[in-house]
């Protein structure tokens, strides 16, 4: 069991979003317990709960919106939340994009480290898994299996003579997520790079914020954080997606060749499958019943 968790204090960065190009400042503000993660777009004042429900777009990042306005690539914050179990937080957003700093949630686990993490009364409610969840998306699968802690495990398959699949498990902890979870980089083709741009997307990335690979390996000169960087990042944007639940999830999470898209696929079927979980309220003694959660 743990307490909710918010920030001592409110604290500031800034820098480009990953595929708008933009320059955007976001301030990160303490809020009340049980106010969950709020996001704010300053600039067109609008309000966007972080929920699945707010997911308008899911192609090379997760985005959220309300009423036509957007905010992009919100899955790194949310995964440094989600790893470092924040539970509420205001998100005040100058613009379309949450910025990319170097492609990983380890400035953003820095920031809010900085900004401190205070502790409020009541404990967090959880999920608990507790019948077998299963889906199958395209060549995607992914599922949950009843399990006393928080695992992951992830499968990638690239078609590349250098990087084929790698598979990774880990037990979530605060942690495990801050060293082995949190550096790891987005990362992309660079033979895809072109596509993207033309459809509006990739126009701030570059060698400083994302792993760019070709055919003959990786063009960072820095080389790899780790030799399983790119399983890792899928984990901290699966943690990231997961995160829109806006309960902790007890349980082993195994997904294979999945993405954003599939990772909300999965959580929809998740709310919906009333059979294959409870909530763990442990300050009340009481598991919640579906219907007064969603
Ligand atoms: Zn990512």
């Amino acid at each position: 069991m743990r307490y909710q968790r918010t920030l001592k204090k409110a604290i500031t960065f800034k820098g480009i979003g990953l595929h708008t190009g933009r320059k955007t400042k976001v301030t990160l503000r303490p809020a009340p317990r049980d106010t969950g993660i709020v996001f704010v777009r300053t600039d067109r004042d609008t309000v966007i709960k972080a929920t699945i429900k707010s997911v308008v777009d899911t192609a090379f990042a997760t985005t959220i919106g309300y009423n036509g306005t957007r905010i992009k690539t919100v899955e790194h914050l949310l995964s440094a939340f989600g790893g470092l179990g924040i539970d509420n937080v205001i998100v005040e957003v100058e613009g379309p994009e949450i910025p990319i700093l170097d492609g990983s949630s380890t400035e953003l686990v820095e920031i809010i480290l900085n900004a401190g993490i205070s502790q409020l009364s009541p404990p967090k409610s959880y999920i608990k898994i507790t019948r077998p969840i299963y889906i199958e998306d395209g060549h995607s699968t992914i599922m949950a299996l009843p399990y006393n802690g928080r695992k992951i495990t992830y499968t990638i398959h690239f078609k590349h003579t250098l990087f084929s699949s790698q598979t990774l498990t880990i037990e979530l902890t605060e942690e495990s997520f801050i060293k082995e979870i949190a550096p790891a980089r987005t990362f992309g083709f660079l033979k895809n790079v072109e596509t993207l741009r033309a459809n509006g997307l990739a126009l701030g990335g570059s060698l400083d914020n994302a792993i760019v690979i070709d055919d003959n390996g990786i063009l960072n000169e820095s080389g790899l954080r780790f030799e399983n960087e790119f399983v890792r990042h899928k984990i901290l944007d699966l943690i990231g997606d997961m995160s829109l639940i806006g309960y902790p999830i007890e349980g082993h999470i195994i997904a294979e060749k999945a993405g954003h898209s599939s990772h909300i696929k999965f959580l929809k079927t998740l709310i919906n499958s009333k059979e294959s979980w409870q909530i763990v309220a442990p300050h009340q003694e009481r598991i919640y019943s579906y219907a007064y959660v969603f």
